[in-house]
């Protein structure tokens, strides 16, 4: 399985330098429970090994990458990354969607993120407690529609991975990240 070996500030200044060129971008975090996940689910493992970045989210990745004799060099916390890349699209105008979490969770997230970083422009959210079919295709029209520069997907594992792995080319975002429960924390 691929992982970058940068430090969270180099993992920041690749993304914003990907977005910033308009390179489709869909970032990974992994922590052992996301590989033991992926060993059972081909299609997770297929879509992990295509992602533009890899990032150790927990312990685990760093344990595994010393064994293997690879240096790994710190963690990058998923939802830091979000975090970092939220304060980045405030001061740059880059327009976010929010796409995930129970409806009152997210909205809570959506009105912590502009209280914390104001001028944040959110083009967007949505909970995550859509059916596949009908309702899927609407939230990926919705985003779309949106015209949202970053995606941040709180589905769960692997739901929010196999939703980028089937939509991210048609949602019309430069940047995608899946963040597990991190409205969850950035909603307090
Ligand atoms: N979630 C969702 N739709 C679903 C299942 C889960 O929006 O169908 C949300 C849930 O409300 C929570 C997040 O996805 O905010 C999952 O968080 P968790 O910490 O369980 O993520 P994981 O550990 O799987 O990355």
């Amino acid at each position: 399985m691929p992982l970058d070996a940068l430090t969270f500030d180099e993992t920041v200044r690749c993304i914003v330098r990907r977005v910033e060129r308009g390179e489709p971008t869909v970032q990974v975090s992994m922590n052992a429970a996301k590989y033991v996940r992926a060993a059972e689910n081909p299609a997770l493992r297929s879509f992990i090994r295509r992602a533009d970045i890899v990032s150790p989210d927990g312990a685990g990745p760093l344990l595994a990458a010393r064994r293997l004799g690879l240096h790994v060099p710190e963690r990058v916390p998923g939802v830091d990354l979000m975090m970092a890349l939220l304060a980045v699209a405030a001061t740059r105008g880059w327009s976010v969607f929010l796409l995930g979490a129970r409806p009152e969770v997210v909205e809570r997230a959506v009105t912590q993120a502009r209280r914390r970083w104001p001028g944040l422009a959110v083009a967007g959210y949505h909970h995550g407690y859509f059916r596949e079919g009908e309702e899927e295709s609407a939230v990926v029209e919705r985003v779309r529609a949106s015209g949202a520069r970053m995606l941040f997907v709180a589905l769960g594992t692997p739901r929010q991975e196999l939703f980028l792995d089937r939509w991210f080319a048609h949602l019309g975002v430069t940047y995608a990240q899946g963040v597990g429960g991190g409205f969850d924390v950035l909603a307090g």
